[in-house]
């Protein structure tokens, strides 16, 4: 009988490789297979634990899942650190860890910053093809980070942007934004406050680590669809309770809604709206039979509050090391996981 030699071997992939081997259209090709999954049942995805740092600005994320297609078990960890704005350093830097599923092998190490980007983008792309109007032309981007460049890049596949308006705290983010992604061909206006970038946008993107709201209801003309991308705890929130309230309000996921989502529950908590008023996970509405409805009708305000899952790191994690191991990317250590390598 012949033994096959052990392959306890992991593949880092660094932040250069994730971006060569997940183009923007494939990785919102993966997240829409995620999200499907989440909703039929395929998912395995307890709550993210928060380690928040004193000061309460800091803080350290473990993000866990599980998925059944694509096949992906693993977990991001992650630093959260919204101060690094003023710094050359990502605002968001950890590891997405891949394991497989046949002896519990760790097989891949992969960068989190640049996974994070991509996949958040990508998911905010599918709801806005779900959602938005399909003549949208006008783009907003309230925040002028790395998630503002990405979802740029996103929803410019998902839509025929022809005009991008840009906001934000500073201003010199957004000239630098503007002076960046305009010069690759885009029109993109630097707007002196968020409701000028807002009123009469078609697509909304809050994309900014603000705690307080950036966005009002009364600034959102009819048929506008609104991404809710930038807060992430219970305390903070991007839109104001009557933006909530005047929309058709779609979630990535209900519970995490429930539990993480400022932009829902400050609302909630005002008595402004109930539990009935999160539509539905948007992988609802990319099963073959629909269990809800999406945009019903042209003019219709719709919201999508993403917070982040962590089947969208590891269903990313998997495409990239799949397409690693295809192309030869990356490079392979030995970092243990062999019983007799035991010292
Ligand atoms: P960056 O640090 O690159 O950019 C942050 C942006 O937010 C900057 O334009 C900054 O403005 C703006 N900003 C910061 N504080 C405020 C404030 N108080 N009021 C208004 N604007 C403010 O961050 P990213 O682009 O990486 O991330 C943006 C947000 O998205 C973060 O909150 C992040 O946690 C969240 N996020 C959400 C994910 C999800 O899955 N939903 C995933 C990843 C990130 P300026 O510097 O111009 O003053």
């Amino acid at each position: 009988m012949t033994h096959q030699k052990p392959d306890a071997r992991t593949l880092i992939v660094s932040a250069r490789d994730v971006v060569a081997l997940l183009p923007m259209s494939e990785c919102i090709d993966a997240m829409t297979d995620a999200l499907r999954t989440l909703a039929l049942g395929g998912a395995i995805l307890p709550l993210r634990q928060i380690v928040r740092m004193p000061g309460g600005r800091k803080a350290f994320g473990l993000m866990p899942a599980a998925l059944t297609n694509p096949q992906a078990l693993g977990a991001k960890v992650i630093t959260v650190f919204p101060d690094n704005d003023a710094t050359p350093y990502d605002s968001h830097q950890g590891a997405v860890l891949l394991f497989e599923l046949d002896y519990g092998r760790l097989i891949a190490i992969l960068d989190a910053s640049t996974i994070t980007a991509l996949r958040t983008a990508a998911v905010t792309a599918v709801a806005t093809r779900l959602l938005s109007r399909p003549e949208s032309r006008t783009l907003a981007l309230i925040g002028a980070g790395v998630q503002a460049e990405t979802h740029l890049e996103a929803i410019s596949l998902v839509r025929p942007i022809d005009a991008v308006r840009v906001w934000s705290r500073s201003g010199t983010r957004a000239h630098d934004f503007a002076a960046k992604l305009g010069a690759a061909g885009t029109r993109i206006t630097v707007c002196e406050t968020a409701r000028e970038a807002v009123t009469g946008a078609d697509i909304v993107c809050t994309v900014t680590s603000s705690r307080e709201p950036v966005v009002c209801g009364e600034w959102l003309a009819p048929g506008t669809h609104v991404n809710a991308v930038g807060a992430s705890l219970p305390t903070a929130r991007e839109l104001d309770s009557e933006a909530v309230r005047r929309a058709r309000f779609f979630v990535d996921r209900r519970e995490s809604t429930m539990n993480e989502a400022g932009d829902f529950l400050i609302p909630k908590s005002e008595g402004v709206i109930g539990d009935d008023h999160i539509v539905g996970e948007i992988g609802e509405l990319l099963l073959e039979r629909p269990t809800i409805a999406g945009r019903r009708s042209a003019g219709e305000i719709t919201v999508f509050k993403s917070l982040g899952l962590a089947i969208e790191d590891v269903a990313a994690a998997r495409s990239i090391y799949d397409r690693a191991v295809a192309t030869g990317a990356g490079t392979w250590i030995q970092l243990g996981g062999l019983r007799d390598a035991h010292p």
